[in-house]
């Protein structure tokens, strides 16, 4: 690598920053990597994302998916029900729909260990965790990427507001052996109270993000697990029985957020630093890898010479806006038509999933939209 080759800060070595840091070396960046976490706290959350078919291609072309995927659970299966209005079930069949798989689950320790482990051992990289960036360190680079979380001090510190929408509900994540779940099948139930997901971590283990209430979240976090067991039991329809608590559960806030520009000179913001969104549909992880896609082509061509660095970021937000808007509002569209008995609702939710579940057409564009996105990337 020539000390003429670019180079970045990036700032925040989560999911969306480490992958950032390995998409930019692969354009023929250098990159700096700062995180104010140590290694074992970036391993050491509790949670499941659903992969979809974007964030698999990003991963192939940065040459990651072989290495990744024998750590991904894939299902083939994803049933949809509205608990709600009773309406019928849809199935999303990998096989019908002519995919190999309708999505992965892959738990955060082992995404971030083979992520960590490819920047250990790329010349490119300077990684340093347990340390904040010291303030001068940006003066020298091309581009500062802010990978910093929901609350970005590199956001804050630029002076970028968001827009917030609060839905009176949190999150709560369990992992559970549940009888009646199979291996190649994810589920999401929309209930009254908020959508239930079941993500299959193998044979009858599944991550549960189940949102409700804030009041109902705390009640249910005080529960044995005995307690709890019987409660998800009570919710869940009759062919799940739960098992057996296997971690015990905790709570997130669930918001929609979005920063109201993405760049700022030489900075831009990626991922949770500049949108967060509600877990339904497994979207959040999937459109912050968006960004990271975005970024990896605008950093090849600046490699290139056929785009200049100071530019990068403008063109970046510009690229970026449709998709996020576009996927946030299907979020919250999805949680503000399904989380509720509202009576003009329910034959509108009854006549959309009768609809959805006779045809292969449309369950095949859905889908399309759920796993690439709806401003898919042309390929190259
Ligand atoms: C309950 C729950 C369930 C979810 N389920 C799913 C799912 O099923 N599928 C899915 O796709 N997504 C899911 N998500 C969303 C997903 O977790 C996020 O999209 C993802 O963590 C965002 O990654 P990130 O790297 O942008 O931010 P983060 O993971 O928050 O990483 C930000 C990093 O920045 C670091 N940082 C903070 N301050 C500084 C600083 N000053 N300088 C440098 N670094 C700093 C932090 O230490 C952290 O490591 C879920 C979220 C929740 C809350």
């Amino acid at each position: 690598m020539s000390a003429a080759a670019p180079f970045a800060l990036v700032r925040g070595c989560g999911p969306t920053g480490a992958l950032a840091a390995l998409a930019l070396c692969d354009a023929g960046w250098r990159v700096e990597l700062h995180d104010p976490s140590r290694k074992e706290q970036l391993l050491g959350r509790q949670r499941a994302y659903a992969l979809t078919h974007s964030s698999q291609v990003l991963l192939q072309r940065l040459n990651l998916w072989e290495g990744l995927a024998a750590q991904f659970v894939a299902f083939g299966q994803l049933d949809l029900a509205d608990l709600g209005s009773g309406g019928d079930e849809v199935c999303f069949d990998a096989d019908q729909l002519g995919l190999s798989a309708v999505g992965w689950i892959a738990e955060h320790s082992s995404l971030m260990q083979g992520l960590l482990q490819a920047l250990e051992t790329n010349d490119c990289v300077q990684l340093s965790l347990g340390t904040s960036a010291p303030a001068e360190s940006g003066s020298s680079c091309d581009l500062i990427v802010a990978a910093d979380g929901p609350q970005s001090p590199t956001r804050n510190a630029l002076g970028i507001d968001c827009w917030h929408w609060h839905y009176g509900q949190q999150c709560l994540t369990a992992q559970v052996d549940l009888r009646g779940s199979s291996a190649g099948k994810a589920f999401e139930l929309f209930r009254p109270e908020g959508p239930m997901a079941l993500l299959p971590l193998g044979g009858q283990r599944v991550q549960l993000v189940w949102s409700a209430s804030p009041a109902r979240c705390r009640q249910l976090q005080t529960l044995t697990a005995n307690g709890f067991l019987d409660h998800l039991a009570g919710v869940l329809p009759d062919r799940f029985q739960p098992d057996q608590l296997v971690v015990a559960p905790q709570s997130f806030e669930v918001g929609l957020a979005l920063a109201r520009r993405l760049q700022r000179g030489r900075t831009l913001l990626l991922g949770e630093s500049a949108h967060c969104s509600h877990p339904v549909g497994g979207q959040g992880l999937n459109l912050c890898w968006r960004d990271v896609a975005v970024l990896h082509r605008l950093a090849r061509r600046v490699s290139q010479g056929r785009l200049g660095a100071a530019a990068l970021p403008r063109q970046y937000a510009l690229r970026r806006w449709p998709d996020l808007v576009l996927t946030l509002a299907a979020t919250d569209l999805l949680v503000r038509v399904f989380s509720n008995r509202a009576a003009l609702l329910l034959p509108l939710r009854r006549l959309a999933l009768a609809v959805l579940a006779r045809s292969r057409v449309l369950r095949r564009i859905t889908l399309g939209v759920m796993t690439h996105g709806p401003c898919r990337l042309p390929p190259g």
